[in-house]
């Protein structure tokens, strides 16, 4: 077992003592999965009818809301926390959260009994996923206005109480264990000619980009909310950049930091980025409970708002877009429902 080495921090944000940042290789990638296959079922990948004959072409749903915690970040949590340094055992982990890194962080801290802290912003507005934190037995602390406070206190626990500090996007481990997903991809499609996936930290998107992307030659396109573009400006500007602002209904890519290593492999992999509108994401929601019978959370959703978007471009494509999340709160979805 490896012990901890403390590189330089990456980006001005970051102010925990860093490690390794090399991105994964395809090697460390297929030795992830292993690791995920063992705690995981395979997520299904199924053909949308509306969405195929809307786009006139062949789409296929990712579904990673069938996951435990329903959403695809517990599956970087597998590979990180069996190859975890032996100093940090017995004091855990601690990371900054809007719900569904911090439920995927919990369920496999419990698993190898290895203690879990979460901080989420004190403005969190989704208790499906607090209370979901907690009954998987992680410490839930509510700290900061947005993500980034969240974050910021996060790594200033970490640094100053000896735990491990699991950010959300540079983290080698995560990215090679959320890349599984791309692996089944190819295995299940290799005919995909395209995949969409939304952007916060961009730890998913670079995954499928180094699987479905580099392996396979596909198109990885990432997609951001229009009111919190951090990365969407860092990939296309070439900057790495703290906005002062991110406002989305969507929490899962309310981010106002791009982080270095997923925007690294983005930069290299990525094929494009786009942005769409919160009203968007809405129709993309309602669209896949009714014609789909889908649930979606808001970040979830952005693919397929992007693929709506861009219409007639997929004509005759294999296009894949995965549900990533569906941790909608009952609050957000009453309101959906109402506005139809
Ligand atoms: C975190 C999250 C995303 C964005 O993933 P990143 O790896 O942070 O880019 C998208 N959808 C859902 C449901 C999420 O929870």
């Amino acid at each position: 077992m490896p012990s901890y080495e403390p590189v330089e921090s990456p980006d001005k944000t970051t102010i925990f003592s860093y490690h390794d940042l090399t991105p994964p290789t395809t090697q460390d990638i297929y030795a992830a999965q292993r690791i995920v296959r063992r705690y995981l079922p395979r997520t299904p990948l199924v053909r949308s009818e509306s969405l195929s004959a809307e786009l006139d072409a062949d789409v296929y749903l990712k579904r990673e809301d069938t996951l435990p915690t329903r959403s695809f970040k517990i599956r970087g949590f597998y590979n990180l926390i069996a190859d975890l340094e032996p100093e940090f055992r017995e004091k855990g982990l601690i990371t900054a959260s809007m719900g569904n890194h911090g439920q995927g962080m919990a369920t496999a801290a419990r698993e190898f009994d290895v203690p879990a802290i979460i901080v989420v912003p004190a403005t969190l507005e989704n208790p499906t996923k607090i209370n979901s934190m907690e009954r998987l037995g992680a410490t839930v602390i509510k700290h900061g206005q947005d993500f980034d406070e969240a974050r910021e206190y996060a790594e200033q626990q970490g640094a100053e109480e000896g735990y491990r500090y699991v950010h959300g996007g540079n983290e080698p481990h995560l990215i090679a264990g959320r890349a599984s997903a791309g692996l089944e991809v190819m295995e299940d499609c290799p005919e995909v000619d395209v995949l969409i996936n939304p952007v916060g930290g961009g730890s998913s998107a670079s995954a499928y980009a180094l699987t479905v992307g580099a392996l396979l030659g596909a198109d990885v396109i990432g997609v951001q909310a229009t009111g919190a573009d951090a990365v969407y400006r860092a990939w296309s500007e070439g900057t790495i950049e703290l906005q002062a602002q991110a406002d989305t209904f969507a929490e899962g890519i309310k981010t106002r930091t791009p982080f270095a290593l997923p925007l690294q492999i983005m930069q290299e992999h990525l094929t494009e980025m786009m942005l769409v509108e919160d009203d968007d994401l809405r129709a993309a929601i309602q669209r896949l409970l009714v014609d789909d019978a889908i649930m979606a959370e808001g970040a979830a959703a952005a693919g397929i708002a992007a693929a709506l978007q861009m219409g007639g471009e997929l004509a005759g494509k294999t296009v894949v877009l995965p549900i990533t999340g569906s941790n909608l709160s009952a609050e957000k979805l009453q309101n959906m429902l109402a506005d139809r």
